[in-house]
């Protein structure tokens, strides 16, 4: 299956992501595609479903990708991770907004 090229906006979207760090242990993370739920076979995950997982917890013995029940049964689902990400994120573009519109009316 290809991969979807990520739009600017996406990989912007993913370092953010990146820049959390684990969302289990807070060391430094690639991120991990939530498969959709509900979608068939050829529909793509969108690069915006995506959490932050060291390597460890995302490949690893006891990760996402190899021991999934026990990482949701420990860590949570996958959707509510993704909602908790998503909500660490909106409030850092907030933070980052609001540091833009102040540091505009400095000029
Ligand atoms: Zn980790
Ligand atoms: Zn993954």
């Amino acid at each position: 299956m290809a991969k979807k090229i990520a739009t600017k906006d996406e990989r912007e979207h993913m370092s953010k992501v990146a820049s959390l760090g684990c969302y289990v242990c807070q060391r430094p993370a690639q991120v991990h595609h939530i498969r959709p739920i509900g979608l068939g076979i050829g529909m793509r995950s969108s690069h915006y479903d995506t959490i932050p997982l060291c390597q460890d917890h995302h490949i690893g013995q006891f990760s996402i990708h190899n021991c999934k029940q026990q990482f949701e049964a420990m860590y949570g689902t996958e959707k509510e991770i993704l909602h908790n990400i998503n909500k660490e994120i909106k409030n850092m573009e907030q933070v980052n907004d609001l540091f833009n519109f102040y540091a505009t009316k400095e000029k």
